[in-house]
Formats: C-alpha cells, sequence, structure tokens
C-alpha cells in the first residue's frame, strides 16, 4: 500500500528515507542513479537562480523578467536576508521559466520557483553543502507524489492552490528535514503549507505564466519557510494532513473554469490585464 502522509507522520528515521525506499522498490532503479538524478536537478536549480539573479531581460510576453535582479540588488532595509535571498532565488527560477530558459519543474513550470527558493535559499542562508540537499529534494518530490495520487497537480484542474499549494508543501516538508525535522515535522509543515494556500486561483494575464506566476512564488517560499518554521517549533495541523489534500480536492472541484488557467478571470479579467494579454498577442 503506498504511503499516504498521515502513515508516513508516523514513522521514524529520515521521512526522505521512507519515501525513497519505496520509490526503488516501485522503479527498480538502484539508490545511487536516483541520488545522481537528484544532483542533476539540484545543479539546473543552481544554475537558473544564478542566471535568473542577474539577467533582466523581458521574458516572452513582457511582463515580467526584472523583479528577481531589482530584488536581489535593493537595500535590505528590514535586515531579512533570509526572506530576501529566498523570494529572489524563487522569482529568479520562474524569470528563466518566462524567458524560456532551462528550469526544473517542481512539480509544475509555473511553480518551479518555490522548491529551490525555499531549500536552496535556507541552505545558503546557513552556509550548509548541496550534498545536505538530495535527501530533502527527494522527500519534496516524494511529497508532491502522494499529493498528486488525490489530485491533478495544474492550474486547470484545481487553481493555483493545485501547483503552488503542492510546489510549497514539498518545500516546507523538504526545509523541514534540512533542519532535522522528524517525519511527523516534514509532514505537518506539508500540511500547514497546504492548508494555507487552500482557494489560491489560477488567473494568469493573457494566459502567459508571468503574472502572478512569478512574484507568487516568491512569496510562497516564503510561505513554505514559515511552515517549517511552524513545524520544526512543534506546531501540528488540526485536520489530518490527507484530509487537508481532501479539502484541496473539494475545493477545486467548487473553483469556476474561469478561474482554472483560462485567463478568463481574477487578473486576467482587469482591464490592464486584457490589455497587457492583446499587446502580448499583437507582439507574437
Ligand atoms: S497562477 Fe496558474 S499558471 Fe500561474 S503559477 Fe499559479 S497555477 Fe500556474
Amino acid at each position: 500500500m503506498p504511503l499516504t502522509l498521515n502513515a508516513l507522520a508516523q514513522l521514524g528515521g529520515l521521512a526522505s528515507e521512507h519515501l525513497l525506499k519505496e520509490d526503488l522498490e516501485e522503479t527498480g532503479q538502484p539508490r545511487a542513479t536516483v541520488l545522481a538524478t537528484m544532483a542533476e536537478r539540484l545543479a539546473v536549480m543552481r544554475a537558473s537562480i544564478q542566471q535568473g539573479l542577474k539577467n533582466s531581460a523581458p521574458s516572452v510576453a513582457g511582463m515580467v523578467g526584472w523583479n528577481a535582479k531589482t530584488l536581489w540588488e535593493a537595500p535590505d532595509l528590514l535586515s531579512s536576508p533570509l526572506t530576501r535571498r529566498v523570494q529572489a532565488y524563487a522569482m529568479a527560477v520562474n524569470e528563466e521559466n518566462a524567458r524560456m530558459g532551462r528550469i526544473v519543474a517542481a512539480p509544475t513550470a509555473g511553480s518551479a520557483g518555490t522548491v529551490p527558493g525555499a531549500l536552496i535559499g535556507v541552505a545558503d542562508h546557513l552556509h550548509i553543502p548541496d550534498e545536505k540537499l538530495l535527501m530533502p529534494l527527494v522527500l519534496a518530490a516524494g511529497i508532491g507524489k502522494i499529493i498528486s495520487r488525490q489530485i491533478y497537480i495544474a492550474g486547470s484542474s484545481g487553481g493555483c492552490q493545485n501547483e503552488i499549494g503542492s510546489s510549497a508543501a514539498m518545500a516546507a516538508a523538504a526545509v523541514t528535514e534540512l533542519l532535522g525535522g522528524t517525519p511527523e515535522a516534514c509532514v505537518h509543515a506539508a500540511a500547514l503549507a497546504l492548508q494555507n494556500t487552500l482557494g489560491l486561483v489560477c488567473d494568469p494575464v493573457g494566459g502567459f505564466v508571468e503574472v502572478p506566476c512569478v512574484m507568487r512564488n516568491g512569496f510562497y517560499s516564503v510561505h513554505a519557510v514559515t511552515s517549517a518554521e511552524q513545524a520544526l517549533a512543534g506546531i501540528r495541523s488540526v485536520i489530518p494532513p490527507d484530509e487537508v489534500i481532501l479539502a484541496m480536492a473539494g475545493i477545486g472541484r467548487l473553483l469556476p473554469l474561469e478561474l482554472r488557467e483560462t485567463g478568463e478571470g481574477g487578473l486576467a479579467d482587469t482591464p490592464t490585464g486584457r490589455a497587457l494579454a492583446a499587446k502580448a498577442r499583437d507582439n507574437k
């Protein structure tokens, strides 16, 4: 029987080890192959962050492209280097995506910045070496897999909660394990992240994965770190983690089509959103 979030929370040891074991049994791959794949993915994530932080070229539709660099180079007025780093890393990845650069879908292209923003951002802030990030990445992937057994991870299916909610849950669990969290803490970090994205609509302007997607990854990478911080402090989700996924599935079914990646509702349906969409189409 495949692991659920609730079952994973009951186990000892490392959450990532349980999910890796399950994956190896399912796929028959050697452990070294999976870890080598994770190392490759980590390298791509790092390259997209580095590229995105120094590039200010506009995106395909011209709505974003300079935000990560702007934030990264701005004075740190709040003396909050961790949150600024996490946000900038996440946005750098999504701006690379919006320029058609190479990224790792985690779990989708639109939500690709949240996991690297939170995980690599925290690791760099604390000077944790890359080899310590491989098992947390395995955990992030495993959490995404568990969620995807219950819902389609796509904004067109259940709104942005399905994409960014899932990426934030994956990131929250990964950061929690990186900082020494138990499987219970990791699972509850994921559940706290998920339940606080419920109802998030998918309303990309013009149907381009640019606005609000780039900044949204910045916001939800910080949200993932907050979830990890709460779970590591001992805070637990009152609603059992697997029931949070069910709640997300129910809300997704209730969302109107206009708020599920059609570019017809929300920010996409504002006068400026419509005008930007028309301009982007004319420039194609
Ligand atoms: S708003 Fe829609 S397209 Fe943008 S990241 Fe969210 S789910 Fe993806």
